[in-house]
């Protein structure tokens, strides 16, 4: 293990306590410490005289010390003047202790670092610093300062400045003898960068002034070590091995006579990319992107019954219960005439049912298993499993994606391993430079169509002091015998809250509508209350559901075509996009009633992007320059990308740039890529044991 690698309790000071806090920081190792990086810094390397000191400034006052006396107002205030020759400081301290006190007495000449500010609420003339850092001079050191600007960092209670920055450069000393540079020389060059150990070093003890491009080169290799590790997990993968499907015409043929309309060209062509790849005796690694309501779920439908029909199993996986059930209810339809039997694995499996349900995954009396995060468990065992589709790819993230695939290894009778090929769906298109930072990993499919007959959505951005009129639409939409959505939003991701609030608003809707039949369905009712009232509005036996976000992904009723979105200025475009993309699935013409209770400029500006525009590309872009990548993929890769160094949006140009590089890297240096990988990676979540 490298010295970058050992716990920072190797380090002298580092007590229990201590560890306890460098811990909430999340700083582990030598190699966290050194890019635990200053939020600020302190320029404490110049004196200033006394009488050019600025109100609010901070700065550094070397004086005599001329007089320490303690104010007796009702809380004692110590106070000592020092006196530089070109004025006069007062210093004040409350709450003081009587060794403080005899220190300051007995003190000749004091150096502090503070913020200025007019004595007694300005009133008197007297400048003075409250509470400032100090340190005792004699007339011989008293001019004495720091070489370096200070850094500031970001701290945790219990843990000060000084310790911090005390074990941070204890640390730099320890490690500089592996702080060499894996990116190669034309690389810093081209940049103008610092090598690496002169970049830590200017960050942590600048001379003179801040350097940014120090900063920007941490980011730079962080992000090309990134996109590196995805780069050789795809490698590694593609040298497992994995059944080689057979294209089974004559059944998908027959499979595609039996729906009621035709697949679209996209869809074609997409299954077709995927058959190739499955007619390989390497894992697919595919990402098929397609907006909302593109048909992906037939897509997923094709690839599943030519893998089961090759003698395999298939796991379709999905973020939440209603997606797994309607997906269980279609595959069920859709599959009625080719005996294929379907397993529904969710968290609410409980008891005999689940027992018997494992078992028979397990022995291979199952063909296809449709679940949610429960499919990962342990006891989750397969026979033969050789396809896994994840549905909502932007709901899990890349350990998730790794975790199943790994689930579905297995021996054939030879004794070959053998890998399951992996197709993942998204709806929600990310921009191209974002893409490669989540999806180097994968091969892409898109479809850039939509099944024909569909008429664009028609958004209205609307004040909620019109709500009776949206009501009294809601009346009128149901008379002619239409659906709606009413959705509930809230800022607290929390499911309690929008439960809440949903249930009133559905107690509302209801008095205000006594001839619409009313639903309810939010994120902590059973799975199976919600089953019912899904099925009951798909039924139409339900005129009006009220839900929270819970419905965005994926749910499908094409008699439903009006939806109310209440304080959309709350939600990120995409998750609009999403919710909007539930509505304009049939005939009849579509709207999105985007109800508002506030708006700032910013928020006005999205909404007005969410009513011109229809195309999910188009509003992930703006969503991108308005919101920045790190709020785009923090929202939608929970969990998942977390860097060290990388700042969202101050680094996001520098994306553009990495593929290249780093592909340059794998020809040129091969040897030091793991040790990249390892420098950055290891023992992080974003490590992939390769
Ligand atoms: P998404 O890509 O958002 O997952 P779905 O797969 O749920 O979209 O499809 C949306 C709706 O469009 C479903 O009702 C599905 O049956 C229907 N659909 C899919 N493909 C076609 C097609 N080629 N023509 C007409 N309707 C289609
Ligand atoms: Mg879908």
């Amino acid at each position: 293990m490298s010295l970058l690698q050992q716990e920072v309790s190797v380090l002298a000071g580092v007590g229990p306590h201590t560890l306890h806090r460098l811990k909430k920081l999340e700083l582990y190792t030598l190699f966290d410490l050194l890019l635990h990086l200053p939020i600020r810094y302190e320029d404490r390397t110049r004196l200033c005289p006394i009488n050019t000191l600025e109100v609010g400034q901070s700065s550094l006052v070397c004086g005599r010390v001329e007089q320490v006396s303690v104010i007796p107002s009702a809380r004692k205030i110590l106070v000592c003047h020092i006196n530089d020759g070109t004025g006069v400081l007062a210093l004040k301290f409350l709450n003081f202790s009587p060794s403080q006190r005899k220190l300051l007495e007995n003190a000749t000449w004091l150096q502090c670092f503070g913020e200025a500010r007019l004595g007694y609420g300005g009133l008197d003339s007297t400048l003075e610093m409250m509470h400032p850092e100090f340190v005792l001079r004699t007339e011989h050191d008293a001019h004495k300062t720091e070489n370096t600007l200070t850094p500031i960092y970001p701290c945790t209670e219990g843990l000060n400045q000084r310790l911090l920055r005390r074990i941070i450069a204890q640390a730099l000393k320890m490690c500089d003898l592996q702080l060499v540079d894996y990116l190669p020389n034309n690389f810093l060059q081209k940049f103008n960068y610092p090598t690496f150990r002169d970049a830590l070093l200017q960050i942590h003890a600048p001379q003179g002034s801040e350097n940014k491009l120090a900063f920007t080169r941490l980011a730079h290799e962080e992000l090309i070590v990134h996109y590196l590790s995805m780069r050789s997990a795809k490698m590694h993968a593609k040298r497992f091995q994995s059944p080689v499907f057979t294209s089974k015409k004559t059944k998908v043929k027959a499979f595609l006579a039996t729906l009621p309309f035709s697949l679209t060209k996209a869809q074609l062509r997409v299954i077709d990319e995927i058959q190739v790849d499955c007619a390989k005796p390497e894992p697919m690694l595919r990402l098929l992107q397609g907006d909302v309501g593109s048909g992906k779920t037939l897509v997923a439908a094709v690839t599943a019954l030519v893998a089961i029909k090759n003698g395999y199993q298939v796991a379709l996986m999905v973020p939440t219960e209603l997606l797994a059930e309607q997906h269980c209810r279609n595959f069920t339809n859709w599959f009625l005439e080719f005996d294929i039997r379907i397993l529904f694995l969710t968290g609410q499996l409980k008891g005999k049912a689940r027992v018997e349900g494992l078992k028979a995954l397990a022995v291979g009396q199952i063909d296809l298993v449709i679940g949610t995060h429960a499919l990962f468990q342990e006891q989750v065992q397969f026979k033969k499993l050789g396809l896994t589709i994840i549905d909502e790819q932007h709901r899990f993230g890349v350990h998730q994606r790794l975790a199943l695939r790994d689930k579905g290894r297995h021996q054939t009778r030879k004794g070959d391993e053998l890998y399951p090929h992996q197709l993942v769906m998204t709806a929600t298109p990310i921009p191209r430079t974002l893409a490669m930072m989540n999806y180097a990993d994968l091969d892409v499919s898109i479809i850039d169509e939509l099944p024909p007959n569909r008429t664009p959505v028609i958004t209205r951005v609307i004040s909620a002091q019109r709500r009776e009129e949206v009501i009294a639409k809601i009346d009128e939409w149901v008379r002619r015998t239409y659906q709606a959505y009413w959705v509930c939003t809230l800022i607290e991701d929390s499911e309690v809250m929008q439960g809440e609030a949903a249930i009133a608003t559905s107690e509302l809707l209801t008095q205000a509508l006594p001839n619409v039949r009313v639903g309810l369905v939010h994120g902590r009712m059973k799975a199976a209350e919600k089953e019912k009232v899904m099925s009951a509005f798909k039924a139409h036996e339900l005129d009006l559901l009220v839900a929270t976000t819970v419905i965005e992904v994926g749910v499908d009723v094409p008699n439903a075509a009006l939806m109310v979105i209440e304080n959309p200025e709350r939600l990120g475009l995409s998750q609009l996009h999403q919710l909007r993309g539930r509505v304009g699935r049939g005939q009849i013409e579509s709207y999105c009633l985007l109800l508002y209770s506030s708006l700032p400029e910013m928020a006005k500006e999205r909404l007005t992007i969410m009513r011109e525009s229809n195309d999910g590309f188009v509003i992930a872009e703006k969503d991108l320059e308005i919101r920045g990548a790190g709020e785009v993929l923090g929202t939608r890769q929970k969990g998942q990308l977390r860097f060290k160094t990388v700042v969202f949006p101050r680094d996001e140009y520098l994306i553009e740039s990495i593929q290249e590089i780093g592909d340059k890297l794998v020809d040129r240096i091969p040897q030091n890529i793991p040790l990249l990988i390892n420098r950055w990676l290891m023992n992080t979540e974003s490590y992939v044991d390769v």
